[in-house]
């Protein structure tokens, strides 16, 4: 039989562990603004903007120009959409602009180009990404692949350097993309799916180091221009490349898209160091994309994967992560406040409310 002593233990329990939340690193700063650097919404979605504004959110809504080869891509369509949603979301979502880079070896291609990513910085656009499609796709006419150093690219990272506006580059993909497509291969599920970048024995495709070295060059080439590497710059597998790069490039963040089941699944005292070490350069971001899914629930899903990701970061619970068991990091307030926040801020400035 419990005593009353146990009864009024029992009775306090929930009170002493929400206490015990309280002192966690993270709970004071759980109720702040915090911004995901990288979703792809791309239309007027009120319900998702709402939700945005009641859990304090901001985000990132990126422009992708996925072409190859001579398919038609309606990127203006896609440009203005995007806007619209930017526009119509009370500073919750800012976006970043892209181009087509097919035309790389017309002789006004650089010139066409800087004007079109002009106009869209005119229309508020705070970033312009480029696409893994650079690097492993996108050819010229004798065959070879373009890549992120091209001459004919180079003056539009000047313009958007001029115009204060930051480079956000998904180029390269996880090592998954070179391995054979087995139980050892991280990306398994999505290779399977994606077989068109898979990259393992096609022939006269560059390889993973050639793409992130010619990428290095712009970044060294640049030291003014800020670059947001996408994915943890590609360097997912190994923290301690990404690290030398690091410290290399003080002009290179990265963020964290999709990626963040590398830090689940990886040593947690490495990651931990990492994360505190770089605490200025990591961008938070989810990589969400709404498609054709309603805003409403969308918003939903959206909302979990922040309430799943910042539990990660903060606390030291024991969870799942993607299917996989794993412990909260219980990074220092300090450290959240940066990578969920400030360093947005820096990094993509015009980012949030
Ligand atoms: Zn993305």
């Amino acid at each position: 039989m419990p005593t009353r002593r146990d009864l009024l233990h029992l009775a306090a329990a929930p009170l002493l562990l929400r206490t015990a939340r309280a002192a966690d690193a993270g709970a004071d700063a759980e109720g702040m603004e915090r911004i995901d650097t990288h979703i792809h919404i791309h239309r007027e979605a009120p319900a998702l903007v709402a939700s945005f504004k009641d859990s304090r959110w901001s985000g990132l809504d990126i422009v992708v120009c996925p072409t190859e080869g001579d398919e038609p891509y309606d990127l203006g369509a896609r440009l203005d959409a995007t806007l619209k949603g930017a526009r119509s979301s009370g500073g919750r979502i800012a976006w970043a602009s892209t181009f087509d880079a097919r035309g790389f070896e017309s002789p006004d291609f650089a010139e066409r180009t800087s004007a079109r990513l002009r106009r869209t910085f005119d229309d508020g656009a705070i970033g312009v990404k480029i696409w893994k499609n650079i690097g492993m796709a996108i050819r010229g006419k004798a065959g070879a692949y373009l890549l992120p150093d091209h001459p004919s690219l180079l003056p539009i990272y000047e313009a958007i350097g001029r115009a204060d506006r930051t480079l956000v580059a998904h180029l390269a993909e996880p090592d998954g993309a070179w391995m054979p497509l087995d139980d050892k291969n991280p990306e398994l599920p999505y290779y399977s799916k994606n077989p068109r970048w898979h990259m393992l024995g096609r022939a006269g495709v560059p390889s993973k180091e050639s793409i992130l070295d010619a990428r290095d060059r712009v970044l060294a080439r640049y030291p003014r221009l800020r670059v947001v590497g996408c994915h943890l710059g590609s360097d997912e597998d190994d923290l301690k490349r990404l690290a030398r790069r690091l410290d290399a490039f003080p002009n290179f963040a990265v963020d964290t898209a999709a990626r963040i089941r590398y830090f689940a699944r990886g040593n947690r005292e490495q990651t931990r160091e990492f994360l505190t070490r770089y605490q200025d350069r990591i961008l938070y971001a989810t990589d969400f994309a709404l498609r054709d899914t309603a805003p409403e629930a969308g918003a939903k899903t959206l909302l979990a994967r922040h309430r799943r990701d910042w539990d990660f970061f903060a606390t030291d619970a024991a969870m799942e992560y993607e299917g996989r068991p794993t412990r909260g990091l219980a990074l220092p307030e300090p450290v959240l406040r940066k990578i969920f926040r400030d360093n947005a801020r820096r990094w993509l400035p015009g980012i949030g409310v």
